[in-house]
Formats: structure tokens, C-alpha cells, sequence
């Protein structure tokens, strides 16, 4: 290959802000616990974003990107840079951190902002609150100092915010039925001023992230596209207008003819929506293609990658940039501080960091010919052909058993009427059954006995001693409770999926793997890289041991196949729905083992179903059918008499409760409570056909309720589910909270179960 004259651009959209080494996390904690005071905090910001910007420019970006630190959230700081801070908090429009903090973890008379997800991933913005008195004032300390430092450090600049539309779409209307596109004039105002100030200062681009682009989206918002980026690039540095999650393909005439200097598509997702926009690209627009994965931490398939882009390059010359298909936020930072990874395995990983090492490379190749790098990329391709035939990733056994399911695995022996009347005759349950989601608080020594276990310091038989005495005091305080179904406590799991996952085959886990989700809140999911297949049971032992020291029906306690597949980084070389229906093989198997220990009722826990709902809604069905198959299957192995409940926990289920009557679990347990039981009138309007047990209280404030609050909020149940089918719960786990506070707010819930069955029941 010889060389071409065009060279090719590279650049990433955003790159993770918490550091390597959750030096962000540290340093937030540290200021909020008052140990950090404003300075130092602002000095830990700077160090990362310098040493960020570094790594962009010594992997060979043609930009730094600036604008993606935040010491909270991006969208939250493009509130603080427009001034608009909703009046509650009587901030007025000049933000200082200590307002930009306290909006965002509220204060002792204001609730914070609301959290939300950002589209389909785990990342948590805050959500900006606008209506007809808002105003917009740019305050340019939110993001000017931070350009002038990368200028000043020699770096050539790209600014990435938050797109105008993108913020608005966004954010919540605090008047009902408010058109938050009447302020999209007033806002257009600061981002021109802004965005005059940022050519002024001599920045090479400006990225503008609208990813709504990737929903449906409203005719009136699609056209205001038009009048908002006219505006804005009249007195712009030239404008990347960025798209990601999904394919913006519909919109392929409107982004050609918009009046901006580049536009970036998402690839990965979307790899067919390129078709759309490299023919007859207009010669005036650069178009960023993401191929490698923001998303997902696999390493690229870069002679793949290479094989898409020639043509690409052959049209559109140096009007080509690469890139990731989004920011790296959602990918951990370094792989090279994994040193506990088996090494095959981990040479199929790229986090943050080797993610530019990848676009370094493809821009090697397209400049100066494959020949320039071909070591690396022989290197890359060893690994990818490893992960291609690594066993691990294709057992003969797991995908012979998902390909023979057959309809009748997916569906229970009996129809739920039926199925309820013996499993009432076997439980023997009260009317307004009692019972919790299945976490007890996590104490001190129940952590430090996992901790030192894990760690070696503590024997298998001493660690089983440990747990076995939370689980007894867990079933004495339910029992001197007065609840009716009990659960074991979950005291040998520190995440509902980690635990599962580690017993699993297919799974691997990080050690610095984190990734943020809000805040000063990181997560590290784990691995699914093969083939999943459970070696052995894994919750039976503890659940037996449970049912043995009460007479009261012990629920088992699992997580089911869809949140262990979304709160994991999921394999990307086998379909997502294969996947999960291999993770419902596994519990299916678990499922049955449980019954045959003698636990008759056992719940599946799927708080990740609705999150996983696709970004259109024309593609809901097909997710929301195989999601549904997958639950099934999990449960579907089981007696009749065996009662099979699922929880679920903060989200909108309004829109998806057809399939959550499609799972068919014998009795739902939910999040109702801080909503005034509204979800619940949803379930009543929807006539959902089986027991429900609707949260009587928000388990996460330390807040007691009264007895009577929760028997009005049972009096409201009662008028929308029939009392033979409701049960009564907190509306989540109980791990987070402390002893005390638990048996009280338990307590309380059980005499206000006492009141009702005393009403309901004719003396
Ligand atoms: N069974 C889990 C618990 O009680 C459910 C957690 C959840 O809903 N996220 O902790
Ligand atoms: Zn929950």
C-alpha cells in the first residue's frame, strides 16, 4: 500500500474523568467530607484533565478534547456554564461550586435535581430544570480557565459541550405541558456568545454532542435543528456536531445540509448507517466515523476496521476523521494496571487509554500504509484471533442446550390461576402476606468476614460460621417480626451480580475496571467474555440452611438473566439475546435446585429489564420478546406449587407492563412508594393479572414512616389490586440501612398489614 495524500484525523469525543485510580472519587469524598478544601479540589481537576489531554496528545490525537471534565456531571456543568440553576435553590444565575454541589446532592431543604440515566448506558446525568422563568446567563468560569490550560500547555483544542437541543430535550419542564423549545432563542444567545469567545480564544473545533438524534424525535424539534446550528455557526469555531447510540441515518438529508463543519456517527452501533453518509458526503463537511467501541472494553478488530475505512478514505479524502463511537466515559481507564487478568483474556481488552492507542494506530495505517505498523497490527490481530478461538467462548454443551429450548421451557406447567391455588394451599400464607426483597443490612462484621475471606485471613469454615449467624439473626428478627415469607439476608453477597457472576463460567472480574455512574459513584461491571454455564449451585447451601431454622416459607433470592447481562460488559461477538438465554439456562438450573432443597418460593430479581429497552421504539418488540423469553426460561423449570417472584426497582414501568405480565412470575414485587402508589394505579388500570406486592416504603431514606401512612398507602392498593393478590414489602433490599431503623419501619409495616386484614376480614 502506498501512502496517501490525505491525512486522516483522529480524535475521541470525551475521555473518562474520574482517573485511573478513582483519584476523582477521592478527592470529591475528601472535599465534601471537608478534609479537601476548594483549592485542593480544583488543583486534583486540573491534574487530571493535564494528565488526560497528555494521553490524548502522546497517543498522537490531532485534538485534545476539552470540556469533558466535570467534578459532578457534563450536563450538570453545562447548567452552571448557562446559568441555570432552577430558582428553589436560590443560587440566582452566578453558580460557584458550593451551588454546583448542592444541586446536585440537594440540601437540607431542597431536593437535589433529579438523577436520570444518560440514554441506554449506566452513566447518570442530573437533570436541568427549565420552564417559563428560566433564564440563561453564561458564566465563563465553567469552561474558559479549562481551555486556557490546554492552550497553554502547547495542546491544539477541541471544546466538546452538550448540544443546545440535546440539553433542552434533556431537561425537565417544571410547568406541566411547558414547550421547552420556547426557550431554545434565549439559550441559543449564550451558546453564540460562548462559542464566539472560544474562536476568539483560538480554538481549532467545537464538538456539539446531540445524541438525541438517535431517538424519535418530534418533527418540531428536528426542524429546530435548522435555526439553532444557522445561528450558531456564524460566529463559531467550525462545529463537529456529534451523534451517538444509535443510527441517525433517517436523518442523513438534514445533517448534509446542516450548516456545520463535520459530523460524527456512531459505527459500532449503527455500522450500516454509514451507507447514508459517505456517498456524495458534501464537500464542506468533515464526517468523524466511530469504530472503535465507547461502549464496551474489547479490543478492535483493526485489519476489520482498516477493511471499512479504505473505501471510506478513497471518497472522502481528508474530510475522513475516526474516532471512538463515543465518548470514553463509559469505559474504564487503563488496562495496564490489570496485573491479576489471565493473559489471554486480558489481551482482548482495551480500555480508555489503549483505545487511543488504536486510533493512533488506524491513522498510522491510513497515512502511511498498513506496511508502517504492521507489527502492531499483527499483534492485534494474534489477539483477536485468539479470542476468535479460545474455547471458552464457544462449549459445545451451553450452545447445544440454548439452541434446543423449545416453547414449552419458556412456559410454566399451568396457568397462574391455578398455579396460585396450590401454592396457597402449600404456603399456607395470611391474606396481605408479609414479606422483603431479600437484602438485610450489611453490618460491619457481615463485611469485614466477606473481606478477610476473600482475602485468605479467613478459613471456609469460619466464614461459613460468620454468615450462617447473619442469617440466623436475620430469620429471629424476621421472625420476631411477625413477617410471614423471610428471606436469608443476603449476607454473602456484596453485588446481586458479582456474586452470581463469579460462579459462573464466561465471567472474568477487574481489579480497576470502574467506570463512573454519578457522581462520586463508580461501578465495576464484570466481564461476560464466554460461554456461561453454571459448575455448580450457588445459593443452595445457604438457602437450605435458612429454611432449616424456620417453619415459615424462606423465598430464594436470585438475579435474574437480563440484569446480569446489562450490568456486565457484555460479550460482542454473540448476540445479546444469546447470551441472556444462557444465563437463563444457568438459573433455570439453580432455580431447580433450589425447589428440590425444599425451598418453595423463590424470586428473581430483574431491576435492569427496563433499561434495557432500545433507544426506538420501533425496536422494543424484539428486545422486549426475547427479554421476556429469557426470564421465563429461567423460571419456567420449576413445579406448579412453586411460587416464582421477580422484583423490580426504580425506573418508568408505565410504558412496558404488557411484558412484565409476560413474565408471568407468580407474584411481582415493586417501587411504588415515593410515587404515592402512582405506578401502582398503572398495574390497576392495566388489570395485571397476578400478586403484587406494591413497596409500602422508600427504603432509601433513613426515614421511618408512620403506621399510618403505610396503611393509607395499602387502603389505596386495596382499590386497585384485590386483597387475595396483593402482598405487602418494603420497595427494595434492605442492605444499605442499619439494623434499628429496619426492624422499626418493618415493624410498623406489619401492623399496618394488622390493620387492613383486621378490616378486610368479616369478625
Ligand atoms: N434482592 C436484592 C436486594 O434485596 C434486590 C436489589 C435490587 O432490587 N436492586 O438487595
Ligand atoms: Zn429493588
Amino acid at each position: 500500500m502506498t501512502a496517501t495524500p490525505y491525512a486522516t484525523t483522529v480524535h475521541v469525543l470525551g475521555y473518562p474523568r474520574i482517573g485511573a485510580q478513582r483519584e476523582l472519587k477521592t478527592a470529591l469524598e475528601a472535599h465534601w467530607q471537608g478534609k479537601l478544601d476548594e483549592t485542593g479540589l480544583r488543583a486534583a481537576g486540573a491534574d487530571l484533565r493535564q494528565r488526560h489531554w497528555a494521553a490524548q496528545a502522546a497517543a498522537g490525537m490531532d485534538f485534545v478534547t476539552v470540556g469533558d471534565f466535570a467534578f459532578y456531571d457534563h450536563l450538570h456543568s453545562c447548567t452552571a456554564l448557562f446559568g441555570a440553576a432552577p430558582a428553589r435553590f436560590g443560587l440566582g444565575n452566578e453558580v460557584d461550586l458550593p451551588g454546583y454541589f448542592a444541586m446536585a446532592r440537594g440540601t437540607p431543604t431542597q431536593p437535589a435535581l433529579a438523577m436520570k440515566k444518560w440514554f441506554d448506558t449506566n452513566y447518570h446525568y442530573l437533570q436541568p430544570e427549565i420552564g417559563p422563568d428560566t433564564v440563561f446567563r453564561l458564566n465563563r468560569d465553567w469552561l474558559l480557565p479549562e481551555v486556557r490550560e490546554a492552550l497553554s500547555l502547547g495542546h491544539k483544542v477541541k471544546v466538546a459541550l452538550p448540544g443546545p437541543l440535546t440539553y433542552l430535550w434533556l431537561a425537565r419542564g417544571t410547568h406541566g405541558g411547558f414547550d421547552k423549545l420556547r426557550l431554545l432563542n434565549l439559550l441559543l444567545n449564550s451558546y453564540w456568545t460562548l462559542l464566539g469567545d472560544l474562536k476568539a480564544l483560538g480554538v481549532a473545533w467545537v464538538q456539539l454532542d446531540e445524541p438525541i438524534l438517535a431517538l424519535d424525535l418530534p418533527a418540531e424539534w428536528l426542524a429546530a435543528f435548522n435555526l439553532a446550528y444557522a445561528s450558531l455557526a456564524s460566529n463559531a469555531p467550525p462545529i463537529l456536531l456529534a451523534t451517538y447510540f444509535g443510527s441517525v441515518a433517517a436523518h442523513a438529508p438534514l445533517l448534509r445540509a446542516l450548516p456545520v463543519a463535520g459530523v460524527h456517527v456512531d459505527a459500532v452501533r449503527a455500522p450500516e448507517q454509514l451507507a447514508a453518509f459517505v456517498a456524495d458526503w458534501p464537500q464542506d463537511k468533515v464526517l468523524s466515523v466511530g469504530l472503535v467501541d465507547g461502549r464496551n472494553l474489547w479490543r478492535s478488530d483493526l485489519s476489520r476496521i482498516l477493511a471499512l475505512l479504505h473505501p471510506i478514505k478513497a471518497a472522502l479524502g481528508a474530510r475522513l476523521w475516526v474516532s471512538a463511537s463515543c465518548s470514553l466515559l463509559h469505559v474504564p481507564v487503563d488496562l495496564e494496571q490489570e496485573t491479576k487478568l489471565d493473559p489471554a483474556l486480558k489481551s482482548w481488552l482495551a480500555f480508555a487509554q489503549q483505545k487511543l492507542e488504536e486510533l493512533a494506530l488506524l491513522k498510522s495505517a491510513l497515512n502511511h500504509g498498513e506496511q508502517a505498523v504492521w507489527r502492531e497490527l499483527h499483534t492485534s490481530a494474534i489477539a483477536v484471533e485468539s479470542r476468535r478461538k479460545a474455547p471458552s467462548t464457544h462449549i459445545k454443551t451451553v450452545r447445544a442446550r440454548v439452541a434446543a429450548l423449545t416453547a414449552g421451557d419458556a412456559e410454566r406447567g399451568a396457568p397462574y390461576a391455578a398455579r396460585a391455588a396450590q401454592q396457597r394451599a402449600k404456603l399456607q400464607l395470611p391474606l396481605l402476606p408479609t414479606t422483603t426483597i431479600g437484602s438485610f443490612p450489611q453490618t460491619a462484621d457481615i463485611r469485614a468476614a466477606r473481606s478477610s475471606f476473600k482475602k485468605g485471613a479467613l478459613s471456609e469454615g469460619d466464614y461459613t460460621a460468620a454468615m450462617h449467624t447473619a442469617i440466623r439473626e436475620a430469620v429471629e428478627k424476621q421472625e420476631a417480626l411477625g413477617l410471614d415469607m423471610l428471606v436469608h439476608g443476603e449476607a454473602e453477597r456484596n453485588d446481586m451480580v458479582e456474586y452470581f457472576g463469579e460462579q459462573l463460567s464466561g465471567y472474568a472480574f477487574t481489579e480497576y475496571g470502574w467506570v463512573q455512574s454519578y457522581g462520586s459513584r463508580c461501578v465495576k461491571p464484570p466481564v461476560i467474555y464466554g460461554d456461561v454455564a453454571r459448575p455448580k449451585a450457588m445459593t443452595v447451601a445457604w438457602s437450605r440452611y435458612a429454611q432449616s431454622l424456620t417453619h415459615k416459607p424462606m423465598k430464594g433470592m436470585l438475579t435474574g438473566p437480563v440484569t446480569m447481562l446489562f450490568w456486565s460488559f457484555v460479550r460482542d461477538d454473540l448476540s445479546r439475546e444469546q447470551v441472556a438465554l444462557q444465563l437463563a439456562c444457568a438459573l433455570r438450573d439453580e432455580v431447580s435446585d433450589l425447589e428440590a432443597a425444599g425451598i418453595a418460593a423463590i424470586q428473581i430479581d430483574e431491576p435492569a429489564i427496563r433499561e434495557g429497552l432500545p433507544l426506538k421504539a420501533a425496536d422494543w418488540p424484539a428486545y422486549l420478546a426475547w427479554a421476556v423469553r429469557a426470564f421465563r426460561i429461567s423460571a419456567s423449570g420449576v413445579r406448579t406449587d412453586t411460587q416464582i417472584h421477580t422484583h423490580m426497582c426504580y425506573s418508568e414501568f408505565n410504558d412496558i407492563l404488557p411484558s412484565i405480565a409476560a413474565l408471568d412470575a407468580d407474584v411481582i414485587t415493586i417501587e411504588t412508594s415515593r410515587s404515592n402508589m402512582q405506578l401502582l394505579e398503572a398495574f390497576g388500570d392495566f388489570s395485571y393479572p397476578n400478586d403484587i406486592g406494591p413497596g409500602v416504603y422508600d427504603i432509601h431514606s433513613p426515614r421511618v414512616p408512620a403506621v399510618s401512612e403505610m396503611t393509607a398507602l395499602l387502603e389505596k392498593a386495596i382499590k386497585v389490586i384485590p386483597p387475595e393478590r396483593l402482598w405487602v414489602n418494603p420497595d427494595c433490599g434492605l442492605k444499605t440501612r442499619g439494623w434499628a431503623e429496619t426492624e422499626d419501619a418493618l415493624g410498623k409495616m406489619v401492623q399496618a398489614t394488622r390493620v387492613l386484614r383486621e378490616r378486610l376480614t368479616p369478625s
